[in-house]
């Protein structure tokens, strides 16, 4: 993969001095990278075996909280340590930071040294290698939207989030004028990441004022939710140096369309896709249907995977190309999921209800947990629905909250048998905090509504 730098070409670059720092990053449970900035001295002489780092950062919010409830970690238990161990096959170039290279870590236990289960590489990693058993991989794509605006975060906040003006005065859906104007952003976005060892396939305008999106091509299931992450983190960074602010919150105006990070999913053996069969209707296997099966049958109870705050749940809306229907449909973007590449080799399932919020490891861990047991029992997929799917109303409904879908979440034997016990139970909690948090919130919509006239 170009872009990936060795262990032993690390080392070069730091004593030829063209490398002075490493990013020794881990990934929280909402998919943010963590971690220290480690002269590269010292990394590459101590700490690429392992380094520490408090064990709240897997059971704490956006905030930072120390909230209640969570069996591993708490004040009772002292909030210890967890070993961060580097995964030297992740090392890359940041090339949009001066000297400075990064590298993926997987989190561990601190005595024992065994993967964190809810550690999100460690729950996509359980389900690789479940599918691995079985002799299948996942490749899988995480398109990304989102919005830039003309302000700083720092100037926004100051504002306290009133000034949100989009860098662009119209709907740029695949637009080259607007998003030329943009390229201040854009190109070193796609330039920065690509020499980073991200294969970038494209950006383009999205359907709204300032909506931009990347697409990346589909990888293995590991290496795509890295690339997600380092994406995304890339993009608020190189955002920030211009002096823009870069938002991945999934709806910021109840007027406009929401970001979306809609995840294509396909099965490979020894590089022969699965989900063709060149004879069948569509050109699709049995294993996609039987995998596609699974995955729409259980999309509710992993619906909090795909939407996990109390906003991601606004996107869900009539018209606006998120879906609020979990059926299937053929190139068709009204319904929660859907097939592209039919009769192709090409051919794979596109799942549009994640937003851009998601955390890629868990979604995907998610979805390939539904996949697999809908192949384990053969799970009948249904015919495809036709037409406007959000006007279908015999077709089954996106839980429409937070709340609802933290319950589907907290009942599900199918996660629970997957992912373990211990890990539904950690990030039902974590749903949970997050609608406690937002029910003693006092919202500026109660105050407008009621300031005067209640
Ligand atoms: P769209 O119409 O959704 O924009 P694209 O052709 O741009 O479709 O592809 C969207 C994403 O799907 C890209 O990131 C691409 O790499 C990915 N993709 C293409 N083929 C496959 C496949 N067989 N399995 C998984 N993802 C794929």
């Amino acid at each position: 993969m170009p872009g990936i730098l060795s262990f032993d070409h690390l080392k070069t670059q730091v004593s030829e001095g063209t490398t002075d720092t490493v990013l020794v990053c881990a990934v929280d449970m909402q998919g943010r990278l963590i971690g220290k900035r480690f002269h590269a001295a010292n990394f590459i002489s101590h700490s690429y075996a392992e380094t520490h780092c408090c064990n709240y950062l897997l059971a704490t919010d956006l905030e930072m909280a120390t909230p209640d409830g969570y069996a591993s970690t708490s004040w009772e238990k002292g909030y210890g340590d967890y070993v961060m161990r580097p995964d030297l096959s992740t090392i890359r170039p940041v090339p949009w930071l001066e000297g400075t290279a990064m590298v993926m870590c997987d989190v561990l236990d601190h005595h024992t040294h065994a993967p964190v289960p809810h550690a999100p590489r460690a729950v996509l990693q359980k389900q690789i290698a479940r599918l691995e058993a079985m002799g299948f991989t996942a490749k899988m794509a995480t398109e990304l939207e989102f919005f830039l605006f003309e302000k700083s975060f720092d100037d926004i906040r100051k504002s306290g989030f009133r000034d949100l003006a989009p860098i662009s005065g119209y709907n740029e859906d695949y637009h080259i004028f607007q998003t030329t104007k943009e390229e201040g952003v854009m190109r070193p976005v796609r330039n920065h990441l690509f020499a980073a060892g991200i294969p970038v396939e494209n950006t383009k305008g999205e359907a709204e004022a300032g909506q931009e999106e990347l697409n990346i091509r589909y990888a293995a299931a590991l290496d795509c939710a890295d690339h997600h992450t380092i994406a995304k983190h890339a993009i608020k960074e190189i955002a920030w140096q211009q002096g823009h602010a870069a938002s991945f919150l999934p709806k910021w105006d109840a007027g406009k369309v929401g970001s979306s990070s809609h995840v294509h999913q396909s099965l490979w053996q020894d590089g022969t896709p699965l989900f063709y069969d060149k004879g069948a209707d569509l050109g699709m296997s049995d294993l996609m249907k039987h995998y596609m099966a699974g995955l729409i049958a259980f999309a509710p109870e992993y619906v909090f995977f795909l939407a996990p705050y109390v906003n991601s749940y606004k996107r869900f809306s009539k018209g606006t190309f998120a879906p609020t229907k979990t059926v299937w449909s053929v190139d068709n973007r009204t319904a929660g999921f859907r097939l592209c590449g039919d009769g192709t080799k090409g051919v794979r399932v596109e799942c549009r209800i994640g937003g851009s919020d998601l955390n890629p490891y868990l979604a995907q861990a998610a979805m390939l947990a539904a996949g697999i047991k809908g192949i384990e029992d053969q799970m009948v997929l249904a015919a495809p629905t036709k037409g406007d799917v959000y006007e279908d109303a015999k077709a089954a409904d996106i839980p429409q909250t937070l709340r609802a879908a933290t319950d589907t979440l907290r009942g599900s034997q199918m996660l629970r048998a997957a992912m373990g016990d211990d890990v539904v139970d950690h990030y039902t909690r974590c749903a949970e905090w997050e609608q406690e948090e937002f029910d003693r919130a006092v919202t500026d919509w109660e105050i407008a509504r009621g300031f005067e006239r209640a």
